[in-house]
């Protein structure tokens, strides 16, 4: 990969954590995320499920900012992404699948709460559209979840997922 395509991949990660677009991640990206996709599946806040999902973007928002918000001013910067998120992921993509688990945990568990015996490929392309990806984009991303295409998507298969996305090879 030349390193216009490794900028581009940055960017897009970065853009995909600062939800509300202000040129920082922070908290508030962090409790919009939870709040939209409640909002997405009609779950209350108040409930178990959204007091869970919470608490998931809240750690989500500690653990990264422990790795990467190098000056504590509570914002994680641009350069703070590429010099502390991006490398420290990659040398260890665990530890991303560690702080991101609880809050795909919860996230997951009110996309599958009304269908029986799991979250569906379609679960997960609500979540991921409520999460700011474009339609198509989810919906590729949820098919290729589901690794042994029995129409479900599982937290063992999501979380390292993740990690991979987050964990930019250069
Ligand atoms: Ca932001
Ligand atoms: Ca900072």
């Amino acid at each position: 990969m030349d390193n216009s395509e490794y900028e581009r991949r940055i960017a897009a990660r970065f853009a995909t954590f600062d939800q509300d677009r202000n040129g920082y991640i922070d908290r508030e990206d962090f409790s919009r995320a939870a709040k939209a996709v409640l909002a997405a599946f009609g779950t209350a806040a108040r409930s178990a499920r959204g007091q869970a999902l919470y608490s998931g973007a809240e750690a989500f928002w500690q653990g990264m900012a422990g790795i990467a918000d190098r000056d504590g001013d509570q914002r994680i910067t641009r350069e703070e992404f590429v010099t502390g998120a991006v490398k420290r992921l990659r040398d260890n993509p665990e530890r991303f699948g560690e702080i991101a688990r609880p809050f795909l945990h919860a996230a997951l568990a009110v996309a599958g709460a009304d269908s029986d015996g799991g979250v569906t490929v379609g679960d997960v392309t609500r979540l991921l559209a409520a999460l700011d990806l474009p339609d198509h984009v989810a919906a590729e991303v949820a098919t290729a979840l589901d690794t042994d295409r029995d129409g479900r998507v599982g937290e063992a298969d999501i979380v390292p997922a993740f990690a991979r996305y987050f964990t930019v090879p250069e």
